[in-house]
């Protein structure tokens, strides 16, 4: 690679209104960073699609570029853990939010923020998994951690056929969970069946406002929608349950009472995959790469190239795009 590469460039001019464009840039223009990644892929998450159409404030620092996640080869490292030539995977630490991000030919970023991709894993792979599939497995390790285990009833997935959604039903049902997959898209209840959902139910079940406690459905819950819809999960969870939310695709309030709380023992167990320690990261990798079908991988995923990011960015925060988008460089 000469001294230049290909990057979108979220900027802002002086009235803060916020653009995107394909740009050039060259390597001095990369922040500061231990070790420099040639990307072989990323995906779009629906974050990515708030960055790049500036519906949410993700993108904190001016000019940036967008993309929390890639897969890539290490072209040079001053970090002890990363020579040339290893595997490693990104996910979150601020990268398209306050650090360029995975959106460009190259990335520099702190060595103490990668992964190794697991063996046998491709980049491809990593990033038909992506930042929302880790999430999904975070989500899964919560509920296992809380006793959720199969026995105790089903699980039930909102945004079901989103990427969040998408990898939670396939690492489910792999695990002998039975899973009741919400979803605004009835039409794609066979792709919905055939990644594991034993039932599929619409999203205006769990879309209106929440009673304080619901007839009970499940024993857990991820969720991936937030407002009114992780309202209703919680007062629908069986005693002793719990929910994990990681998403707001719906909204970020959470209109709801401490009912499910006080009179169910039902526990919220909150996600964060950005700032997730180290450990848990390598947990979490080193499971989907054991635990995931590949041939669910492959059904969930559909691969564009880096002129088809900016259109999927606007095109997931419209709830347009099934399962997850891979970007192969
Ligand atoms: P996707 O857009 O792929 O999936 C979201 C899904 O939610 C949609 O496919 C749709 O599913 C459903 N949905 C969309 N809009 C609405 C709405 N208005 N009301 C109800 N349901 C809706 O996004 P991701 O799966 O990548 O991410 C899902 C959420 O998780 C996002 O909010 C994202 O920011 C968050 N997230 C959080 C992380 C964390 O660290 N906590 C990490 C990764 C993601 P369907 O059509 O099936 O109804």
């Amino acid at each position: 690679m000469t001294g230049t590469f290909k990057a979108i460039l979220v900027t802002r001019d002086e009235n803060k209104k916020q653009s995107v464009a394909v740009t050039s840039l060259s390597e001095a223009d990369l922040m500061d960073g231990d070790v420099t990644v040639t990307i072989d892929a990323t995906t779009v998450n629906y974050k990515d699609g708030l960055a790049i159409t500036g519906l949410a404030p993700v993108v904190r620092r001016f000019p940036l570029i967008p993309g929390i996640d890639f897969a890539g080869t290490v072209r040079d490292s001053a970090h002890p853990d990363w020579k040339p030539g290893d595997k490693v995977i990104l996910n979150g630490w601020g990268t398209g939010e306050t650090h360029h991000g995975a959106f460009a030919e190259i990335s520099r970023v702190k060595g103490d923020w990668l992964v190794p991709l697991p063996d046998g894993m491709s980049a491809r792979d990593a990033m038909a998994v992506g930042t929302a599939g880790y999430t999904a497995m975070l989500a899964v390790m919560a509920l296992e951690r809380h006793g959720i285990d199969r026995d105790r009833g089903p699980v039930v997935v909102t945004g079901a056929a989103g990427g969040v959604g998408s990898v939670a039903i396939a690492i489910l049902s792999r695990l002998g969970y039975r899973v009741i997959a919400s979803t605004g898209r009835l039409s794609e209840s066979d792709y919905l069946t055939d990644l594991g959902a034993s039932e599929i139910i619409a999203r205006e079940e769990l879309s209106g406002p929440a009673r304080p406690l619901a007839k009970e459905r499940w024993a857990g819950g991820i969720d991936a929608v937030g407002s009114h819809t992780l309202a209703n999960v919680l007062s629908m969870t069986s005693y002793g349950g719990a929910v994990a939310a990681c998403g707001l695709a719906g909204g970020m309030d959470l209109p709801t009472s401490v009912a499910p709380f006080i009179l169910r023992g039902v526990s919220l167990l909150g996600i964060d995959s950005v700032m997730a320690p180290k450990a848990l990261r390598l947990e979490a990798w080193r499971r989907i790469a054991s635990e995931l079908d590949h041939r669910k991988l492959a059904r969930l995923s559909t691969t564009i190239g880096f002129d088809g990011i900016l259109q999927a960015g606007r095109d997931i925060v419209e709830g347009k795009i099934r399962g997850r988008v891979v970007v192969e460089m």
